[in-house]
């Protein structure tokens, strides 16, 4: 299974992300047998490409503004989370404030600290803030006095959902704008900056206006939606946001650069570090005004020489600069030679990327004949009996039951023993980490 690691296309309107979306969907379902998960927002009807596979159920689509609840909705989209009912499939409509179904769902189980029974199963930790008599020893157990456990599952509706897209990141940061404007307007926020409060009165509606902490507010949306986005387990290939780009000034470097477009022009040179990948569309004309797509995989310049920051979480070197068909006959609408989507397709990109993986590791293993490879932690008594130590900053009274052969209790009853440590989460959440690690590396 690949690493999950983000993605992040990045273009003007009309240079091919739909359709490039629509090539990575058919790559999931040729490959893994997966189907993807479209979160568009921006407004329009899709592709006849995407059109055709939303049709064959390759690909399931939420227009997300039709759910309202901008804030909610973009967070737990980004969450993966998927409404439970729908009015259109095909144009992905869904009734406004239509209840999510989460990717993963979490069963936690109290254990009795007294006599080891299962005292209760809830849907939420917190829902064990209170004390619940044990069924067997009718003893009151608490956290303190029990343990929880955690049991995760992924509900039906995802076995079969390997890719999830995000088309795009720049509208959804344009809603949440539009939404604190639109506060603004009705009180709910206070305005800033003009005598009117930030406020436009028009007859009889009253039009907000944004302020600057609006814009900080969204950038660092952004941030969240993307890091929620990476930890979503399950998948076969990390999800894939798509951005318009803008022209901004690299406040580290003042540079110009073109970068993803989100609020503001402030965190447009950061966000490519936010992901493993982020890649470039743009259309080129050869000599006989004749389009060409391509997908840049590395920072490229146009005529004004202002770059345009792309990069992927690949080994420097192994990857091509960029993936094109060629230029395409105006006439037929297909390219001079080959066939459509050939190269210019993000499954390619994709395979790439693997073949670039594969061979970094087996060059480093070749490198480095004698590296010991993966270990797991061993820790030898001794040094286990000095943690424990440290540990147990509070004397636990010994347990007098211990010697005659009896189970002990998991915890002194009526004793306040400090709170157990949250359990840590699956792994997945330790891949993304290192894959983000590794392409803040990159990013230097
Ligand atoms: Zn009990």
């Amino acid at each position: 299974m690949a690493v999950t690691s983000t993605t992040l296309l990045v273009g003007d309107t009309g240079t091919g992300k739909s359709a490039l979306l629509a090539t990575l969907a058919e790559w999931g379902w040729k490959t893994h047998k997966k189907v993807s998960l479209l979160y568009s927002i921006d407004g329009g009807g899709f592709p006849t490409h995407l059109d055709a596979l939303i049709r064959a159920g390759i690909v399931r689509v939420w227009k997300l503004r039709t759910r309202g609840e901008a804030f909610e909705t973009c967070s737990r989209a980004c969450q993966g989370q998927w409404p439970t009912e729908f009015l259109d499939p095909i144009t992905g409509e869904v009734p406004p404030g239509v209840t999510l179904l989460p990717s993963i769902t979490s069963i936690f189980t109290l254990t009795c600290g007294y006599c080891d029974a299962e005292v209760a199963q809830r849907a939420a930790r917190k829902a064990f803030n209170h004390t619940i008599k044990c069924p067997k020893c009718k003893k009151q157990v608490n956290l303190q006095t029990g343990t929880i456990s955690e049991k995760s599952s992924r509900p039906d509706f995802f076995k079969d959902v390997g890719l999830m897209f995000y088309d795009g990141l720049t509208s959804m940061q344009d809603w949440v704008m539009e939404d604190m404007a639109q506060k603004v307007g009705t009180g709910e926020l206070k305005g800033e900056g003009t005598a009117l409060g930030g406020k436009i009165v028009s007859g009889e509606i009253t039009v907000g206006a944004n302020n600057r902490s609006h814009y900080g507010f969204a950038q660092n949306r952004a941030a969240v939606w993307i890091q929620d986005a990476s930890n979503i387990s399950g998948l076969i290939i990390g999800p894939v946001f798509t951005a318009r780009q803008q022209r901004a000034t690299d406040s580290n470097t003042s540079l110009r650069i073109y970068g993803p477009s989100i609020a503001g022009q402030a965190k447009a040179a950061e966000v490519p570090a936010w992901v493993a990948n982020c890649l470039g569309t743009t259309i080129v004309l050869d000599e006989k005004r004749r389009k060409e797509y391509r997908l840049y995989l590395t920072e490229y310049r146009e005529e004004d020489n202002i770059p345009h920051l792309c990069k992927t979480r690949a080994f420097p070197g192994t990857m091509p600069d960029y993936l094109s068909d060629g230029p395409i006959d105006p006439e037929s609408g297909l390219p001079i030679e080959g066939l459509p989507f050939n190269t210019f397709n993000l499954g390619y990109f994709q395979d790439l990327l693997e073949r670039a993986t594969k061979k970094t590791l087996a060059a480093t293993a070749a490198a480095y004949p004698d590296a010991p490879g993966l270990q797991p932690v061993v820790i030898e008594q001794g040094i286990k009996e000095e943690i424990k130590k440290v540990k147990s900053t509070k004397p636990v009274p010994k347990v007098a039951v211990k010697k005659s052969g009896h189970k002990p209790p998991m915890r002194v009853p009526g004793k306040a023993v400090a709170k157990k440590p949250i359990p840590p989460r699956p792994t997945q959440r330790l891949v993304t980490k290192r894959a983000n690690k590794q392409s803040e590396v990159t990013s230097k």
